[in-house]
């Protein structure tokens, strides 16, 4: 019988750019292909393309790098069905495991044991009509969720979407990031305190340290 396999554009050792794990030394296994289409996306170069890659060979390919972290990321992973498999191999092979997922589609099948970070897309993404709510139920304390703001309506909006569905008591953490070059940082930063949300401001720390060039 065929071996699972996955359609992946990029696989990388870096530092892990945002959310709980920032900092660490993680291995990155960018999957191709993604149905929604926000208009600040930095990986479009993941769209189409990419090279049909068996799981076992995958494996291979991260475990070379002795890293500890591996995130999943895309496009949209859960686009293809065989991430959930290659979720739990990367699990069961002993890594600490992330997936970075639009939250537009279904989280619910996704192993137990990874981290999710569910992007929930803002107005002025243009694909918020996409976000799935059904998935909230599922969020637990080893989730995530992230919303890139673009502009103080977003902002406004991502708080009121945080108290409508108790975001900070379901996940672990709620992220707030700017949408980069096009809301001041400084802003944000001055919006989140006054607000009086537990939620957590971040700056993509690979943009700081390698700009948007593709691998990092
Ligand atoms: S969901 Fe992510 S990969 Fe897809 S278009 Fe939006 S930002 Fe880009």
């Amino acid at each position: 019988m065929a071996k699972p396999n996955l359609k992946i554009t990029e696989i990388f050792h870096s530092l892990q750019g945002e959310a709980r794990a920032i900092g660490l030394p993680t291995v990155f296994v960018r999957l191709t292909g993604c149905p929604l289409r926000c208009h600040y996306c930095d990986s479009a170069y993941a769209f189409h393309g990419g090279e049909r890659r068996d799981l076992d060979e995958i494996l291979a390919e991260v475990a070379s790098y002795k890293a500890r972290n591996v995130c999943v990321t895309g496009g949209e992973p859960l686009a293809q069905a065989n991430c959930i498999p290659l979720l739990a191999a990367l699990c069961d092979a002993g890594f600490e495991v992330s997936l970075e997922t639009s939250g537009a589609l279904d989280i619910s099948a996704v192993d137990a044991r990874v981290s999710r970070v569910l992007d929930l897309k803002t107005p002025a993404s243009g694909e918020c009509h996409r976000n799935l709510w059904d998935n909230i139920p599922h969020l637990t304390a080893h989730d995530q969720v992230k919303f890139v703001i673009c502009d103080k309506d977003d902002f406004d909006w991502a708080c009121f979407k945080v108290s409508e569905h108790d975001l900070c008591a379901r996940a672990g953490d709620v992220l707030f990031s700017p949408s980069f070059g096009q809301v001041n940082p400084t802003d944000l930063a001055n919006w989140v305190i006054e607000s009086g949300l537990p939620v957590r401001f971040q700056l993509q720390l690979h943009k700081l340290l390698w700009g948007d060039e593709p691998g990092h």
